[in-house]
């Protein structure tokens, strides 16, 4: 495997007494693609939290990159601008603006909207843009009102404007809620396209979605990894069986 991009070593956090994550330690090589399942209040969000800087942890170390940079003491924008893009769950792209327009807003970070309407873009943006479109599977809707795009295809457009941004680490936080069929098949090939040259971290509850994905699985429980591995792997876990049907 590859040198880790992140690694988490030994952190907790936890809310008026209850712990949320507990002594959790795990890492991501750079360029994986990796599932993060759990069942509700496992702790996943809390580690999508500390990884973008937006919680920070009572104890332990996360470590980025070879650099051994701990973000404990950084902020949420000094984090992006290491490399981590997160993808929430609903999709906030500019409802008003094209597909062409959030891409190229996405280039730079401090171009609002309004901006947008006044900016000559020069041929490298427009390059730029029908690689991220292809990327994305949007290449047909570049003049389309974002508004009018499909819930998937919002969702991919969000996850382009991320990749915009040239993160080395990508969080996806369950991409394929509220998707049809043939958008979930779309929304595996897109992130597995992204892996190709980054981390991708998917946190998703769908069994179905995480087979597609063919990927390592990391199953947390608790705050604390249960178990790690194929999904066939986990989910044949004793422990991990245990904590989805209950016994
Ligand atoms: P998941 O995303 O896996 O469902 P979370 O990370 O959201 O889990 O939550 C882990 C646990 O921590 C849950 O029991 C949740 O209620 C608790 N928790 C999360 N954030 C807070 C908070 N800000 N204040 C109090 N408790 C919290």
């Amino acid at each position: 495997m590859n040198e880790a991009l992140l690694e988490v070593r030994d952190i907790s956090v936890s809310f008026d007494g209850f712990k949320a994550i507990n002594a959790l330690s795990f890492s991501i090589a750079e360029g994986e693609l990796r599932a993060i399942i759990g069942p509700n209040g496992a702790g996943k969000t809390t580690f999508m939290d500390i990884v973008t800087g937006k919680t920070k942890p009572d104890a332990g170390e996360v470590i980025w990159g070879e650099k051994n940079v701990s973000l404990l003491k950084r902020q949420e924008s000094q984090i992006a601008r290491l490399g981590v893009g997160r993808k929430f769950q609903k999709p906030t792209v500019f409802e008003e603006q094209t597909v062409y327009e959030n891409l190229l807003m996405a280039l730079d970070n401090d171009r609002s909207p309004f901006a947008v309407l006044f900016y000559r873009h020069n041929e490298n943006d427009n390059q730029r843009i029908a690689a991220l479109a292809e990327e994305i599977g949007l290449q047909d809707h570049l003049e389309k009102r974002s508004g009018d795009l499909s819930h998937g295809q919002k969702q991919w457009l969000e996850i382009g404007m991320l990749l915009a941004q040239e993160p080395r680490l990508l969080l996806v936080d369950e991409p394929a809620a509220g998707m049809t069929l043939e958008e979930r098949q779309k929304t595996v090939d897109l992130l597995r396209r992204a892996a190709q040259t980054r981390a991708v971290v998917v946190v998703e509850h769908d069994m179905d979605f995480v087979r597609n994905l063919d990927c390592r699985v990391t199953v947390l429980h608790e705050g604390s990894v249960l178990a790690e591995g194929s999904l066939d792997h986990v989910t044949e876990n004793q422990d991990v069986i245990g904590v989805y049907l209950g016994r």
